[in-house]
């Protein structure tokens, strides 16, 4: 399973795609992509089929080249909560659909998170813990900046996880976080990128960061309006040398 995560310039959305096909060594049961289109809206195409998954999002990915976008989110399964069908496959989105979220690892305490949004009249769609995770964002981002909100939800979640964040009303930003489970920055002359290891980004960066535990970290031209998060060039870069592309 994996996530990447993108803000950059060119086809964006095939960048996304590109490096989930390239994290694909690390097994999954579905896959997804969200972009936030020009107009401000996320698209999202999905697929569930063990091995077959992201040949069956090239068309839609391919569709999604001339929206636009400057931010794309994706993410391949292993499911732990819900069985692999397209409902359950990631990115997952809040009521508003204003908020798109890739996840990896598990949130132990989605039970009792669910059952409070349902309270609230939230309406949640798939059997995943990683739904929660939008349904809160979308309450907290009502009176706070995204970083801070994304911090605010997390703190709230139990478990090892990484998760990456795509929002409509940010078109030109990406946050991210994890907590044991892996993750990366990386950049290039023309995109930031976070995901789960190095070859999902290969193909287009040139320069790696550590993601530190516990820390919202935000990629793209908007990262710089954030107070509580960290940017790519705060982060160490560690020595990574890769010989084939
Ligand atoms: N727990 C999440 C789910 O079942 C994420 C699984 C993963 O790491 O791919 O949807």
């Amino acid at each position: 399973c994996g996530i990447v995560g993108a803000v950059g310039t060119g086809d964006i959305a095939g960048a996304v795609f590109e490096g989930l096909r390239r994290l694909e060594y690390r097994g999954y049961d579905s896959a997804g992509l969200a972009i936030v289109d020009d107009a401000g809206i996320i698209e999202v195409a999905k697929a569930a089929h063990a091995r077959t998954s992201l040949a069956e999002l090239k068309d839609s990915v391919d569709a999604f080249d001339g929206r636009g976008a400057r931010v794309g989110v994706g993410h391949t399964r292993w499911a732990t909560h819900g069985a692999p069908v397209l409902v359950n496959a990631h990115p997952h989105l809040d009521c508003t659909h204003r908020v798109a979220v890739v996840h990896n690892g598990i949130v132990e305490n989605f039970r009792s998170l669910r059952e409070e949004l349902l309270e609230r009249g939230h309406r949640l769609v798939s059997d995943t813990d990683t739904e929660v995770i939008a349904h809160l964002l979308e309450e907290q981002l009502v009176d706070e900046a995204p970083d801070v909100a994304l911090a605010s939800v997390f703190a709230r979640l139990v478990g090892h996880m990484a998760i990456a964040v795509a929002l409509a009303d940010h078109p030109g930003l990406v946050l991210a976080i994890r907590r044991t489970s892996p993750l990366m920055g990386a950049r290039s002359v023309d995109a930031e990128f976070v995901a789960s290891d190095v070859p999902g980004v290969l193909h287009r960066a040139t320069e790696f960061f550590e993601v530190p535990e516990d820390e919202v970290v935000a990629i793209g031209p908007e990262a710089a309006g954030l107070s509580r998060a960290r940017r790519l060039e705060e982060l160490v870069r560690p020595q990574i040398s890769w010989t084939s592309q």
